[in-house]
């Protein structure tokens, strides 16, 4: 069986600069990535923050990121990683399209998966009227009336997107108080197309083959109330993809791999992670990427003392 150097897992901002910089110091690299893009590629307005770019869609951006990735000399595999262990000095990276393959050292970049609102329907209505990226399925919702859960600067976001698309939407916040920033604010107000509801506590999702209406409780009145929507964009945050890997690593609260900042260790040695997976502060594509081009150097130091 075939032995890598180095596999990274995760196809965003931190695995591609990892496959950047490790095919620079020439390790034989495998990259695994469910999907290339990652966060990025679901974001609702354009970003004005990645050095560089005033202004740029993620889809944009993160194309441009997997161009350069595939000027490299490394094999990308799209594939899920379902499990990942050590045995001796050997990781051992199990895929969903069961394969085995081996490894010296191992980044975990996976990133994180859009947190669900955990109520009934959310689950039944995936695809067929609930969705987690707006960038993706707004444009099917034109002229249509929709909800956006979450009142930070995500639901904000993906409300300005909507309102250029949709008849009218309606931003749903748990909370007593919105918490997007204020210029989000005054964008959403000026676009006369969003209601905001806030204290909200959601219980359930509900349309035949597609989704036709969502029920929630006002906290204040007690008074349960059905909103008519075709749409429910959630947008409530994210949480760390992890779960593949267990007792390799520790965590912390958050369920986000625990490591030392300066190089993305984990208490494995040859196992690192960066970007959104880990417990490094301030979740930001420059960040991401960053961590990932330290994490495959710190690899790189490993593998030459392996040798
Ligand atoms: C709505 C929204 C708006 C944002 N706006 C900005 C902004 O304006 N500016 C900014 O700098 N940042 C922004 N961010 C944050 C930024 O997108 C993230 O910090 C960044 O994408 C993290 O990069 P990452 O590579 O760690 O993870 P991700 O972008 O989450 O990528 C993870 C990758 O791993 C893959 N993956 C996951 N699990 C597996 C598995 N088991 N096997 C194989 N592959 C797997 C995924 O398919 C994906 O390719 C925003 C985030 C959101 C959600």
């Amino acid at each position: 069986m075939e032995i890598y150097d180095l596999i990274i897992i995760g196809g965003g901002p931190a695995g591609i600069a990892a496959g950047i910089y490790a095919a620079r110091q020439k390790i034989n690299t495998l990259l695994i990535a469910k999907d290339f893009g990652g966060q990025v590629a679901k974001k609702a307005v354009a970003i004005e923050n990645y050095p560089g770019f005033a202004e740029i869609s993620g889809l944009e951006l993160i194309r441009k990121f997997e161009k350069h990735l595939r000027k490299q000399k490394i094999d990308i595999e799209r594939d899920e990683v379902t499990k990942l262990k050590k045995i001796g000095k050997k990781f051992f990276v199990r895929t969903k399209n069961k394969h085995q393959i081996q490894a010296r050292a191992v980044i975990i970049a996976s990133g994180a998966d859009p947190r669900s609102m955990e109520v009934p329907g959310e689950k039944k209505f995936i695809g067929k009227g609930v969705s987690y990226c707006v960038q993706c399925d707004g444009p099917l919702f034109a002229n249509k009336e929709v909800a956006v859960i979450g009142g930070g600067n995500a639901g904000f976001e993906a409300a300005i997107f909507l309102a250029k698309i949709a008849k009218k939407i309606y931003i749903l916040e748990a909370g007593p108080k919105i918490r997007a920033d204020q210029t989000n604010q005054e964008i959403v107000k000026k676009t006369g197309k969003v209601e905001i509801i806030t204290n909200v506590v959601f219980k359930k999702i509900q349309g035949e083959q597609f989704v036709k209406s969502i029920v929630y409780q006002d906290q204040r009145s007690k008074k349960e109330k059905t909103l008519p929507v075709e749409g429910v964009f959630v947008e409530i945050g994210s949480q760390p993809a992890t779960s593949f890997v267990k007792d390799l690593v520790d965590f912390n609260e958050k369920d986000e791999i625990k490591v030392n900042p300066f190089a993305g260790e984990t208490k494995t040695p040859g196992l690192f992670a960066a970007g959104d997976a880990d417990n490094v502060p301030f979740k930001q594509i420059v960040i991401a990427a960053g961590e990932g081009a330290k994490a495959a150097l710190a690899a790189y130091n490993y593998l030459q003392k392996l040798k």
